[in-house]
């Protein structure tokens, strides 16, 4: 593609900012469009339209697109809907299906449901059906994640047709490669795919399995990871989710491409959500009002001697909170005060409860709350984001744009985006003991590392 050539593409994804939010992938497909369209490109957002999406709210109106598929051996009627993305001349269109998608105020319900197989290939196969209606013909398809990646094996086989003769390409983005969407075979005959033509090995059989991350990965024409160093570690062992193996055969098509950050939503100098708005000239006063508002919403002493520590959270195994739980007992003693926002795991959930029951230090906040998340980012000295793996961030980048210092794992894309405090240690100069089998030099490795390997 050259500087001046404009692309249709066709982003689809299960989160958007501002419609549903769970993680990082809603940041990026609420933001990543509006640069892209501010560039010239004509770019449409494909999402499912959960029940927590209101329709009057949005102004969501029919595009007159209805299609009935069949789905787990019954039919199910579809419908398009339209709105644009409030800021920016984006079209977004969102499939409508009270029985899967508009009956849930969740937007997920688990990896081990079979609903969840079957909502997600209704979105796929939905959304390729009624494509042509819409009248755009995309040059790209970027699809995110697991649940949308079983468009890849209809794109390659029942809806071919749909790729131009093979002008339009596949963009396949994995946000996290934990979550994988793995089912029994079964499951390709309620989607309508031929067993003949995909379960196999250099399709999207796994041990036995139907794997839709593994379809993603050999079907898509690139595969892109959201920061370079998550490109590298997934096709290691360690860090691969059994998948390292189909990741390295693809290994010249991955790329890593960072992250970033809509500077217009995480602006401390125009965030309604703040006690005190601060561009970096006024950062230090500011901030000291913001951290004295967060202790007072959180119930804590002002006390300056005290630094604020905040975590904005999934509470899942991911985010590395066993290490928490192991110093737990240290904490109460530690001379910090400590801000927690998150949900997940229970017990993850108990933990933040037990140590706020019985300290005069810690204190949570179960639940998803996008304003305090804003307050936490400005009011907090340090934020904290210890993931055993991470494959992009966005905690940690927010933190960076709030002033406020990120203490963080050096991994994945922790490892990309925060600079250690000792330049000479810099951990993202630092390369990462590289396990892969290069034989030629790698496009997303630093040179240091790339090339052949003993
Ligand atoms: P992941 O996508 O793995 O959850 P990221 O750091 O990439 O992690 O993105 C997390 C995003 O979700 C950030 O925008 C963060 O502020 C937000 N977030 C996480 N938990 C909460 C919560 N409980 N309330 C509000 N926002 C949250």
């Amino acid at each position: 593609m050259t500087k001046d050539m404009h692309c249709k593409i066709l982003m689809v994804a299960t989160e958007a900012v501002p419609f549903a939010k769970e993680g990082g992938v809603a940041d990026v497909i609420g933001s990543l469009p509006k640069e892209l369209a501010a560039l010239g490109h004509d770019v449409r957002i494909f999402l499912p339209r959960y029940g927590i999406i209101d329709p009057n709210r949005w102004a969501l109106r029919h595009t007159g697109v209805v299609r009935t598929l069949s789905v787990g051996g019954f039919d199910q009627t579809i419908s398009i809907l339209q709105t644009t993305l409030p800021d920016a001349p984006v079209i977004v269109y969102l499939l409508d299906n009270e029985e899967f998608f508009g009956r849930y105020q969740r937007i997920y319900l688990g990896l081990d449901q079979l609903d969840e197989q079957r909502r997600f290939l209704l979105f796929c196969r939905g959304l390729l059906e009624a494509l042509p209606q819409l009248n755009f013909a995309p040059d790209i398809i970027h699809l995110n994640d697991w649940p949308t990646a079983p468009c890849t094996a209809y794109l390659r086989t029942t809806h071919r047709h749909l790729l131009a003769h093979g002008a339009a390409r596949i963009v396949y983005t994995i946000h996290n490669l934990q979550y994988q969407g793995r089912w029994d075979p079964s499951i390709l005959y309620e989607a309508g795919l031929d067993p003949a033509s995909v379960f196999t090995a250099v399709g999207l059989e796994f041990w036995g399995d139907v794997n839709w991350m593994k379809a993603g990965i050999m079907y898509a024409d690139v595969v892109t990871t959201v920061s370079r160093r998550y490109a590298e570690e997934i096709q290691t062992l360690d860090y691969g989710w059994g998948l390292d193996e189909a990741l390295f055969q693809r290994h010249p098509r991955i790329f890593g491409i960072p992250n970033g950050l809509d500077w217009d939503t995480w602006n401390p100098a125009t965030d309604n959500n703040l006690v005190a708005r601060y561009s970096a000239a006024e950062a230090l006063p500011a901030k000291v009002r913001n951290r004295t508002g967060l202790r007072q919403e959180f119930g804590l002493p002002d006390d300056p001697a005290l630094p604020v520590v905040g975590i904005v959270s999934r509470l899942v195994d991911q985010k590395g909170f066993d290490l928490i739980a192991e110093i737990a007992a240290e904490m109460r003693a530690l001379p910090l005060q400590f801000v927690v926002l998150g949900s997940g795991h229970p017990r993850y959930e108990q933990l933040f409860r037990d140590l706020a029951a019985s300290t005069g230090n810690i204190r949570v906040q179960i639940g998803f709350d996008v304003a305090l998340s804003h307050r936490i980012y400005a009011g907090a000295d340090f934020f904290l984001m210890p993931s055993a793996f991470e494959p992009g961030g966005l905690g940690q980048l927010i933190a960076l744009r709030y002033g406020t210092l990120p203490i963080v794992h050096a991994t994945g894309g922790l490892a990309d985006t925060v600079t250690d405090i000792d330049s000479n240690l810099s951990t993202h100069m630092r390369p990462l003991p590289c396990s892969l089998r290069c034989t030629a030099p790698c496009s997303f490795m630093p040179s240091a590392i790339a090339g052949p390997l003993s």
